[in-house]
C-alpha cells in the first residue's frame, strides 16, 4: 500500500513538474499554467474546445436566415447555455462542498498523525528502558482503519469526481453537437434558401420586364407607308412610332426604377450581412466563454486531482515516521534525535496544510472570478440578445418595406403595360381598317396617276399637234382676213372715190365760192352816236339768206349763202362751215377768209376771244380730233404756214425774215393749185401747237 513512496519538497518545482507529468500524463504547458499562481485571466471555467468547434456552414449569409426561426435557435441555445451554466454552478459547489470535505478529512487526518506521533513519542519515552519486543506491536499503532479510513474514502470520492467530468464532458460535446446540428438545420440553410429565392425572383422580373419591353416594341412599318408617302397610313404609322418610343421611355424609366429596388435590396444585404457578422462577433464571444469556462473547468478539476494526489501523499506520509521508529528501535540512543526529525517533518506537515489552505483560499477566489465572469458572459448574452432583436425588427421591416414596393412598382409597371399594349392593340385594328378601306381608294388613284402619266407622256407631241394646228388656222385666217382687209380696201377705195365724186357733185351744186354775211352787234359808241344807224339793217325773217340794207332811203336787198343776225354765237357760225373741215381730212381744199372794213367783227368772227373762240379754233380741234379717231388705220400729217398780204405785198409770218418777199405762182404738177415757193411750212401735233 505504502510502496511507492515518495517525499514531497515544495521548494522544487522541476521535481514536482516532473512528477505530475509522469502522474497525471500533462504536457509542459499545462503543467507550466497548473505552476501559475492562479491569478492568470484564463483561469475560469470552460468547455472542451473540441466540442463548441465552429461550425464552417455557420458562417456565410447567417444573417439573411428566417428571422423567427433564428430567434427561436437562439433563444433554445441561451436556455441550453444557462441550463449548462446552473449545471456547472450546482457541480461547483458541489465540488466545493467535497473539498471542504476533504480538507477536513485532511485535518482530521493530520490531527490523528499529530496525536499518534505524540503517543508514540510517549510511548518512547515511556519505554526507554525497555523497547525491545514491544516495537513490533507499536508500528501498528498508525492502524489503517483509523488513519486510513479516508483512503477507501477518498478514493471512492475521486472516482465519483472523474465519473461526474466525464458525464459532463459528454453532456457538454452532446450539447455542442446539437447545437451545430440545430444551426446547420435551421439557420444558415434557411438564409441561403430565402437569398436564392430572392434572386430567382429578381431573375423573373427582369424576364418579365424584357418580355414587356419586346412586347411594346414598335411593329414592322406597314410598305404602304413607303409606297404612298402622302397617304394617311404614313401619319398613323409615324404616330404610333411615336407613341411606342414614349412607351420606350417609359419602360426605360420602370427599368431604372427597378435596377434602384436591386440597389436597394442590395444594400439591405450588406447590412444584414454587418448585422450576421456581428453576431458570428457575439456567438465567437460566447464560444470563447464556454472556452474559458471549460478550460477553467478542466483546471479546477485538475486542481481536484492535485489536490487528491496530495492528501494521498499526505495518507503515505507517516511511513518515515515508522522508519524512524524503526531506526530508534536499532539504535535507542538516537532515539532523541529522531523524534527531533519526526516533529520536523511535522512542522513540515503542518507546513504543508497551511499551504493546502491557502490553495483552497486561492481555489475559492477563482471560483468567485469564474461566477462573476459567468454573470457578466450572461449580462453580454443578454446585451447581444437585444441587439439580434432590434437588428431582426430592423431587418423585418426594411424586408417588408422592399417586398411592397417591389410588388407595388411591378403591379403598376405590369398595369401600365397591358393598357398601353391594348391601346396599342387598338390602334393596330384601326390602321388596318384604314388599311382595308383605302386599298380600294389607292388602286384608283394608281390608275388615275398611270392615265395622267401617259397623258403627260403624250402632251409634247399633241401640244406640237395642236400648235401646228393652231398655226395653220392662224395662217388661214390671216388669209382670210388678209383677204377680207382688201376687199374692205378696195370697198373703201371705192367709196371714196364715191364720196369724192358725191362731195364735188354737191360742191357743185352749192357752189364753190359759198359767202356768208355776219352782222355784229350795233356797239355802245355806235348807238349813241347815230341813231338812224338802228334801222339801217333789217333781216328777213322767212328767208335766212336775204339782208335788207337801207341807206338814204332806199332798201338794197342781197341774197347770200347765209346771213348771220346779231345774236348769232360762234357755235353756229362754226356749225356752217363744219363739213368743210371734214372735206379737208378727205383731201379736198379748202379756204375761208373774212372781208370787211375795219371794226366789222372779222377778227372776232375768226380768232374769236378768250373763253369763245371763233372759226379757227374751232376748225383745228376739230381736225385734229378727226384725225386722232383715224389714227390706227390712217397717217395725217399737218402743217402750218402764214403769209400776210398788205399793200400787194406777199410776207411770211412764221420765216426767219420777215422783210423777205413771197412770190405766188402756179404748181408746176399740173393740178392747177397755186403755191408759194419758200413759205414756212411748221408741223404740228395740236391746236396749242398752233397758237404758240
Ligand atoms: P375788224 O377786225 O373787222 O376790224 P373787230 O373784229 O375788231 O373788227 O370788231 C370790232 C369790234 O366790234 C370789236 O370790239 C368786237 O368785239 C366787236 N364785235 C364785232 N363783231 C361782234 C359780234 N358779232 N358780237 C359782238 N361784238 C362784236
Ligand atoms: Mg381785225
Amino acid at each position: 500500500m505504502f510502496g511507492t513512496r515518495k517525499t514531497w519538497d515544495l521548494g522544487d518545482a522541476p521535481c514536482l513538474q516532473e512528477l505530475w507529468k509522469k502522474d497525471l500524463s500533462l504536457d509542459a504547458s499545462s503543467v507550466d499554467f497548473l505552476m501559475s499562481d492562479g491569478e492568470d485571466e484564463v483561469s475560469f471555467l470552460s468547455l472542451p474546445a473540441s466540442g463548441f468547434s465552429p461550425c464552417p456552414s455557420l458562417t456565410p449569409d447567417f444573417s439573411e436566415a428566417h428571422l423567427p426561426s433564428q430567434q427561436l435557435l437562439i433563444q433554445t441555445l441561451q436556455e441550453k447555455v444557462c441550463e449548462i451554466q446552473a449545471r456547472l454552478h450546482s457541480e461547483e459547489r458541489a465540488r466545493q462542498l467535497q473539498l471542504q470535505r476533504l480538507q477536513q478529512s485532511h485535518e482530521q487526518s493530520v490531527l490523528e498523525n499529530t496525536s499518534i506521533i505524540r503517543t508514540l513519542q510517549e510511548e518512547l519515552l515511556s519505554s526507554q528502558p525497555s523497547a525491545a519486543a514491544e516495537p513490533q506491536e507499536e508500528r501498528q499503532p498508525p492502524k489503517p482503519t483509523e488513519t486510513q479510513p479516508s483512503g477507501p474514502e477518498r478514493e471512492q470520492l475521486i472516482a465519483q469526481l472523474h465519473t461526474q467530468v466525464e458525464e459532463l464532458e459528454v453532456k457538454l460535446l452532446d450539447q455542442t453537437q446539437e447545437v451545430g446540428r440545430l444551426r446547420s438545420e435551421l439557420g444558415a440553410t434557411d438564409l441561403e434558401k430565402h437569398l436564392e429565392l430572392l434572386v430567382v425572383e429578381n431573375e423573373r422580373l427582369k424576364q418579365e420586364l424584357k418580355a414587356c419591353r419586346t412586347s411594346a416594341a414598335p411593329p414592322p412599318a406597314p410598305p404602304a407607308a413607303s409606297a404612298c408617302p402622302a397617304c394617311p397610313h404614313g401619319q398613323d404609322a409615324e404616330a404610333l412610332r411615336g407613341e411606342v418610343s414614349r412607351w420606350e421611355g417609359q419602360a426605360r424609366q420602370r427599368e431604372r426604377r427597378l435596377a434602384e429596388v436591386e440597389r436597394e435590396l442590395l444594400q439591405s444585404h450588406a447590412q444584414r450581412a454587418e448585422l450576421q457578422a456581428a453576431l458570428e462577433q457575439g456567438h465567437a464571444q460566447l464560444d470563447e466563454s464556454r472556452r474559458r469556462r471549460g478550460d477553467a473547468e478542466q483546471r479546477l478539476g485538475l486542481r481536484l486531482q492535485e489536490c487528491e494526489e496530495e492528501l494521498a501523499r499526505q495518507a503515505a506520509a507517516p511511513a518515515p515516521v515508522k522508519y524512524v521508529t524503526q531506526t530508534v528501535e536499532v539504535e535507542n540512543a538516537q532515539t532523541g534525535r529522531a523524534l527531533a526529525e519526526a516533529r520536523a517533518q511535522s512542522g513540515a506537515l503542518t507546513e504543508q496544510l497551511l499551504v493546502q489552505r491557502q490553495l483552497l483560499r486561492e481555489l475559492e477566489t477563482q471560483l468567485h472570478e469564474s461566477q462573476r465572469s459567468c454573470t457578466q458572459l450572461r449580462t453580454q448574452i443578454l446585451v447581444y440578445e437585444g441587439e439580434m432583436e432590434r437588428a431582426q425588427g430592423q431587418l423585418e421591416v426594411e424586408m417588408q418595406s422592399l417586398e411592397e414596393e417591389k410588388n407595388r412598382v411591378i403591379e403598376e409597371a405590369f398595369v401600365r403595360a397591358e393598357s398601353e399594349m391594348k391601346a396599342v392593340h387598338e390602334n393596330l385594328a384601326g390602321v388596318r381598317i384604314n388599311l382595308l378601306t383605302l386599298q380600294p381608294a389607292l388602286r384608283t388613284l394608281t390608275c388615275d396617276y398611270n392615265l395622267l402619266k401617259r397623258q403627260v407622256q403624250e402632251f409634247p407631241y399633241m401640244l406640237d399637234k395642236a400648235i401646228g394646228e393652231a398655226k395653220q388656222e392662224i395662217c388661214q385666217v390671216i388669209n382670210e382676213v388678209s383677204a377680207a382687209n382688201q376687199e374692205l380696201l378696195r370697198k373703201y377705195k371705192r367709196e371714196m372715190n364715191l364720196r369724192k365724186k358725191c362731195h364735188n357733185e354737191l360742191v357743185r351744186l352749192k357752189g364753190n365760192i359759198r359767202v356768208f354775211c355776219r352782222v355784229r352787234p350795233v356797239s355802245h359808241e355806235e348807238h349813241v352816236s347815230g341813231a338812224e344807224s338802228r334801222n339801217m339793217v333789217s333781216f328777213d325773217a322767212d328767208d335766212d339768206a336775204v339782208l335788207c340794207l337801207s341807206n338814204k332811203g332806199k332798201t338794197m336787198t342781197f341774197d347770200l349763202d347765209k346771213v348771220f343776225p346779231p345774236q348769232a354765237t360762234q357755235e353756229e357760225v362754226f356749225q356752217e362751215v363744219q363739213s368743210l373741215v371734214t372735206s379737208c381730212i378727205d383731201g379736198f381744199n379748202v379756204c375761208i377768209f373774212a372781208y370787211g372794213q375795219t371794226g366789222s367783227g372779222k377778227t372776232y368772227t375768226m380768232e374769236g376771244a378768250g373763253k369763245n373762240p371763233g372759226i379757227n379754233q374751232r376748225a383745228l380741234r376739230l381736225l385734229f380730233s378727226e384725225v386722232m379717231e383715224k389714227k390706227p388705220d390712217w397717217d395725217y400729217r399737218i402743217t402750218v404756214s402764214m403769209v400776210e398780204i398788205y399793200n400787194e405785198t406777199l410776207r411770211n409770218l412764221l420765216g426767219d425774215n420777215p422783210s423777205e418777199k413771197l412770190d405766188i405762182k402756179m404748181n408746176p404738177d399740173g393740178s392747177g393749185q397755186l403755191y408759194v415757193p419758200g413759205l414756212t411750212r411748221i408741223t404740228v401735233q395740236c391746236p396749242e401747237d398752233i397758237n404758240r
